[in-house]
């Protein structure tokens, strides 16, 4: 018996990667190899219109433009710092936004995109946290991203040439639409980038971090943030799930499926909290003789915030002390500040679905 079915709305075909755009024209009756025309009209040459692909029959793309679309997101706002970064507020329909930040810097140009409509992970240092979470964003708001910043610089003349996950939201939360986004920015018939040119942030979601080895090896940033697991508790909550051992445990595995990889570790730099020498040497015990690398992240302040960022000359001292003991640090450049760009201080517009009051506690649910 025939159900009574409303009209499916259309297939967005940036959310498709290699693998499933060939099973989706296969399902139709077509050729596998439709889904390369595809890409390379989209991704290399830039053509959104199904009318103008013109190495593909007249049917299939009346086919296509009867089911699909290739939509990218709106942009409701575009800011630009005095140092050459763009911030941009993009469209998540509901009112909301997400915020995506392109950073020129010598010798490499790098695109930070978001994963979700805010974040249930409550950092207690990052203003995303305050606003609460609202949703995943699909494979095509993800892969939409990419695909508009780039068409937006290259008519500058410029290109991007590393897409890092650090925007709004945590990726490993949002596993089923971050990895088919990432397979299509490494794929050569995507954006071709290299794998270590495509970094996944995560604040430590265990279970996902073991299965991304398997399913997309790409470049690891792990916000680690505190040396001890009674701070890390406190700053970075997951931890209270998955504790340093456990996390640390998962890393390894995670470089040890390609040799000469380095896990990059962020360790935001908080003023009397986390910054002290003895810290430093709590995290020499953990990462020396590891492939690990440390980016210290001088706090960036927001409205309504409790931290403040260390001192450069302590932010200095910390960094040396880690050098000098055999682990690889640097300090991260704050890029973007005069227009609230810098890392933690994408807000968006979020509809916090996750609070919930219980009597006067706020309580917040963890999707992990
Ligand atoms: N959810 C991912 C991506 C977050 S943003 C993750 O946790 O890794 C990327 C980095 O910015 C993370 O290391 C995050 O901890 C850091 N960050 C967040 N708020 C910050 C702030 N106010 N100042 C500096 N760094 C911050």
């Amino acid at each position: 018996m025939a159900a009574t079915m409303t009209a499916p709305s259309r297939v967005n075909l940036l959310g498709l990667c290699r693998e499933q755009l060939e099973a989706f024209f296969v399902a139709w009756g077509e050729k596998p190899f439709r889904a390369r025309q595809l890409m390379q009209w989209v991704y290399q040459r830039g053509v959104l219109d199904f009318d103008d692909m013109t190495d593909i029959s007249r049917s299939l793309r009346e086919r296509m433009q009867a089911h699909c679309e290739i939509t990218l997101p709106q942009i409701d706002s575009e800011q630009r710092s005095a140092d050459g970064t763009i911030k941009w507020l993009l469209n998540m329909g509901a009112a909301q936004g997400i915020e995506m930040v392109y950073i020129p810097e010598p010798g490499r140009t790098t695109l930070c995109i978001s994963s979700q409509v805010g974040c249930a992970l409550d950092c207690a240092f990052c203003a995303t946290a305050q606003q609460g979470f609202n949703r995943n964003l699909s494979t095509a708001e993800i892969v939409g991203q990419v695909l508009l910043a780039k068409r937006i610089v290259q008519a500058e003349g410029r290109h991007i040439s590393n897409v890092v996950f650090m925007g709004m939201g945590e990726p490993l939360a949002n596993y089923r639409a971050v990895v088919p986004a990432t397979r299509v920015m490494i794929d050569d018939l995507g954006f071709g980038l290299s794998r270590r040119r495509v970094t996944i942030s995560t604040s430590g979601l265990v279970p996902q971090l073991e299965r991304l080895g398997e399913d997309c090896n790409v470049a690891l940033a792990v916000s680690l943030h505190a040396p001890d697991d009674a701070l890390r508790n406190e700053l970075v909550p997951i931890n209270r799930i998955h504790p340093i051992a456990e996390l640390l445990e998962a890393c390894w595995r995670y470089a040890g499926r390609q040799t000469s990889r380095q896990i990059t570790f962020e360790y935001v730099m908080l003023d009397g909290i986390n910054d002290s020498l003895a810290h430093a040497d709590a995290l020499v015990q953990l990462l020396r003789g590891r492939p690990a690398k440390v980016n210290l992240i001088p706090f960036n302040p927001f409205p309504g915030t409790r931290f403040e960022r260390s001192k450069a000359s302590v932010i200095d001292a910390f960094r040396e002390r880690l050098n000098t003991r055999g682990v690889r640090t640097t300090t991260r450049r704050t890029r973007g500040d005069d227009i609230d760009a810098a890392c933690g201080q994408l807000a968006g517009r979020v509809l916090d679905r996750t609070r919930v009051r219980l009597g006067d506690k706020p309580v917040r649910a963890v999707s992990a």
